[in-house]
């Protein structure tokens, strides 16, 4: 990236991304200084050939920037200074999707740029948007909160389609973030201790949206709905989307079946029935964002159709990992809210066993409690046992399994002797992992991993 040719800048954070950051604004003519408070991280972007400068005692004046590697997390106590210095310094501070989005209105304005956010299901619309770019056979680079760093991805160019998941810090650390679509999913409480307030956290993903030539806002909750109606005010193009009410102008899904309405005639855009890795109206959300965005680069009904037959799904979201008998086994770590568990839940009419524990989010699952009658008995693990249990007391049987192995043997063997037809093992926690795992991805391995050690379990998916 060449925004910072010839000019110096500080860099904070020296993970992966941080580092990628720091040789993608070298590369470009730019003077990195790079600092990081591991010194093992310090270590590898020395031998990286990235200049490491100590930024407690550098001089900040010096800096046109400060740039902030995603991988930081704002609460962590070092960003909070080099924030301040930035800021006394009167310098910037940014982030690599600006960096990309600076790039591209350098190299490639009119490059076709997809950026999602929302609170849930960032990931899965993400990935799902690329595989139907990819499926319509065009040219698609994917990256930014899902996985690689935006800037290792391959330069915006005519005809290669951008599909970028954006966090809120990311979106917060870009101001000239303007892509071609922006996908606005939802906003529910969630990273409050990282942004604030609720206003600021929708103020920030408001503004990916904002500034799109196209914006596809989910207009269920409370949050997008406002920003919807503000941005039509405002004379901006914006297809709403809804999964709980039909509208006149937009997008809705009835169930599985995802429709447009077009001079008051009713337009069957897809029918996700079938798709299992698009199952639940959580999903039908995802996919219907996923479609307004497609139709808008210029992809046709028929190529998004089957694109859509063929998604494979992400995992740890919903991931149908086995069957034993007639019980199917489900890996949903990612489900680290209560939002996120809500809808896990009702994806399924009933018969559910329900792994849920770890370190729980504010509220716990007691907003889950119209969803208590699906549950058949819940498995508490973890930290948040104790406060599970009395929510559930009294409404819910419950066994307190303590760890995810006692739980899954558990949940299997009930499950097995239930005179259910299509009983559900569900592990779908409502929680973050870190009190037992490093992350959600090792939580979701080990169930996998447990379920598919279970006797007479038929594998399913990838
Ligand atoms: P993100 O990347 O925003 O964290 P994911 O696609 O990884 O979202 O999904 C995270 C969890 O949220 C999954 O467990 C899934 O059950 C749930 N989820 C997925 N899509 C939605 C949605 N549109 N609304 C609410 N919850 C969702």
């Amino acid at each position: 990236v060449t925004c910072f040719r010839g000019r110096s800048v500080a860099l904070f954070g020296l993970g992966g991304s941080g580092l990628v950051t720091a040789q993608a604004l070298a590369a470009g003519g730019a003077h990195v200084a790079a600092w990081d408070d591991k010194p093992t991280s310090r270590g590898k972007a020395a031998e990286a050939g990235i200049p490491v400068v100590d930024l407690t005692a550098a001089d900040w004046s010096s800096f046109s920037a400060l740039i902030l590697s995603p991988g930081v997390p704002l609460t962590h106590p070092a960003p909070h200074w080099t924030v301040e210095k930035a800021r006394a310094a009167g310098i910037e501070i940014i982030g690599d999707v600006e960096l990309f989005c600076r790039e591209r209105a350098a190299i490639a304005p009119d490059a076709p740029f997809i950026a999602i956010t929302g609170t849930n299901g960032k990931s899965t619309t993400t990935a799902l948007i690329a595989h139907l770019v990819r499926s319509a056979g065009m040219d698609v680079q994917m990256g930014g909160n899902i996985g690689t760093a935006v800037l290792l991805l391959d330069p915006p160019a005519a005809g290669r389609v951008h599909v970028v998941e954006c966090s809120s810090f990311q979106v917060d650390l870009a101001p000239s973030l303007a892509p071609s679509v922006g996908v606005l999913l939802n906003i529910t409480p969630d990273h409050l201790d990282r942004h604030g307030s609720m206003e600021n956290y929708a103020a920030i993903k408001e503004r990916l949206a904002a500034r799109a030539d196209l914006a596809v806002v989910g207009v269920d909750d409370d949050w997008c709905r406002a920003i919807a109606v503000r941005l039509q005010a405002a004379g901006r193009a914006v297809i709403p989307v809804s999964v709980e009410r039909e509208l006149d102008e937009g997008l809705y899904a009835e169930d599985h079946v995802v429709v447009r309405k077009a001079h008051g005639r009713r337009i069957v855009l897809a029918d996700l029935a079938g798709i299992g890795s698009l199952r639940g109206a959580h999903n039908a959300q995802n996919a219907a964002a996923a479609i307004a965005a497609l139709e808008a680069i210029g992809v046709d009904e028929q190529a998004i159709r089957r694109g859509l037959a063929s998604f494979p799904g992400l995992a740890h979201r919903m991931e149908q990992v086995g069957r034993a008998g007639k019980t199917l086994f489900v890996n949903d770590s990612k489900a680290t809210n209560a939002d996120a568990a809500e809808k896990a839940l009702a994806a399924f009419p009933g018969a559910i066993h329900w792994i849920i524990g770890g370190v729980a989010k504010e509220g716990g699952v007691q907003p889950l409690a119209p969803l208590f009658g699906r549950v058949a008995k819940a498995y508490l693990i973890g930290q948040a046992s104790d406060a599970f249990a009395a929510t559930l007391e009294g409404k819910v049987a419950y066994a307190r399994c303590g760890t995810l192995d006692a739980a899954v043997a558990m949940a299997a063997s009930d499950a097995a002797a239930s005179d259910a037809a299509e009983p559900v093992v569900l592990l779908s926690p409502a929680c973050a992992s870190y009190d037992q795992y490093p992350n959600f991805e090792v939580r979701g391995a080990h169930f996998r991993d447990l379920v598919l050690a279970l006797p007479d379990v038929i594998p399913l998916g990838k």
